[in-house]
């Protein structure tokens, strides 16, 4: 196997292919947020190279992004081990950059077959990303709630991802260590991971990439500050949902009591609250908007130019 991961967590990919022994092809640790194609190809080189099985991807969405990349190539299977709350290894997803454009696509060969989840390898993540990655799943949820293709089961996980995620990233905030804390937030991830995996996801989906692929903004933050404003717009037409949140975060079930529930809680948590503090120009509305009534998408109600420019003045 190809162990796969990010420079960052070098050493605990060092360390995992000692302990694979002669199991372990090789390490490669240049994983990067949104998968670039060149570093893809180099990984998918290296693997035929080194007679590789499969491809071992530890660490967030990126090294199990790189690991898909992988597979998408090769047909390698994946054994992923999340580090984060991303939620990736969950789903058939797979995303590749290349001149600035990410492409993604769906495909069965990069599920990965096996998860391996231990929340003492989160411990080390720290509070801030442990915060926007677990907001990024939270959005998976909301997302899968008013998802078109949503089941009953689909919503009963999305709504104790959100609950069991809501609820323990507060005791994480305090307290970094707490493995229960930790094992009760990558369930909830679990959950969540596994709802973006069954669903289609809507304009909050749409919103984050074009903001991200535009203006580079980090993926997860991106997340953290687009959803409730997203919630507040969508929440009307999507009854059903703001009820499943209202009991997930233990308010009144309405569009605007669950839309200030979820902005406090992001506030408490210390998450990025605006557009402009992850360095999007205010110029850069139009454009945003142009792009996403240009793409169809799925979505519970409906996305006008005039709304979707008072979303993002209101996230900005
Ligand atoms: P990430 O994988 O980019 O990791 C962020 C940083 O945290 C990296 O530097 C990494 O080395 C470090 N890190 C990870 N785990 C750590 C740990 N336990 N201790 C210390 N440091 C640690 O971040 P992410 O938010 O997990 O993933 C974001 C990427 O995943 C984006 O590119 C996004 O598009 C993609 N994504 C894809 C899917 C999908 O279904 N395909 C789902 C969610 C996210």
């Amino acid at each position: 196997m190809l162990v796969l991961g990010t420079p960052r967590q070098e050493a605990s990919l060092q360390e995992l292919a000692e302990r694979l022994g002669g199991r372990a092809a090789g390490v490669f640790a240049q994983a990067r947020q949104h998968v670039p194609a060149a570093i893809a190809a180099a990984a998918a080189d290296r693997a035929r190279e080194l007679g590789a099985d499969g491809c071992v991807a530890v660490g967030g969405g990126s090294s199990v992004g790189l690991g898909k990349a992988v597979a998408l190539r090769h047909g390698l299977p994946v054994v992923a081990v999340p580090t984060t709350y991303a939620g990736s290894e969950m789903t058939p997803i797979w995303g590749l950059t290349e001149d600035g454009v990410k492409r993604t696509g769906r495909d069965r060969a990069v599920l990965p077959r096996s998860v391996v989840y231990d929340p003492e390898l989160t411990r080390t993540l720290p509070v801030g990303l442990s915060v926007t990655s677990g907001l990024n799943a939270v959005a998976h949820a909301v997302e899968g709630l008013w998802a078109p293709d949503g089941t009953p089961i689909t919503a009963l996980m999305a709504e104790e991802g959100v609950r069991a995620m809501l609820a323990a990233l507060p005791v994480i905030v305090g307290s970094p260590g707490d493995l229960d804390a930790r094992s009760e937030v990558l369930q909830g991830a679990w959950l969540c991971g596994a709802v973006l995996g069954a669903t289609t996801m809507s304009l909050h989906h749409k919103l984050c990439h074009v903001l991200g692929g535009s203006f580079d903004l980090p993926h997860a933050e991106t997340h953290a500050v687009v959803l409730p404003h997203v919630v507040a717009h969508n929440g009307p037409a999507a009854p059903a949902a703001v009820a499943a949140l209202g009991r997930a975060l233990g308010v009144a079930p309405g569009p605007d009591t669950v839309t200030e529930a979820l902005a406090a809680r992001a506030r408490d948590l210390g998450a990025p609250t605006s557009l402009a503090a992850l360095g999007m120009p205010r110029d850069g509305i139009p454009t945003v908007v142009e792009q996403v009534l240009a793409a169809p998408y799925a979505n519970p109600g409906p996305v006008t130019r005039e709304s979707l420019t008072a979303l993002l003045q209101a996230a900005y």
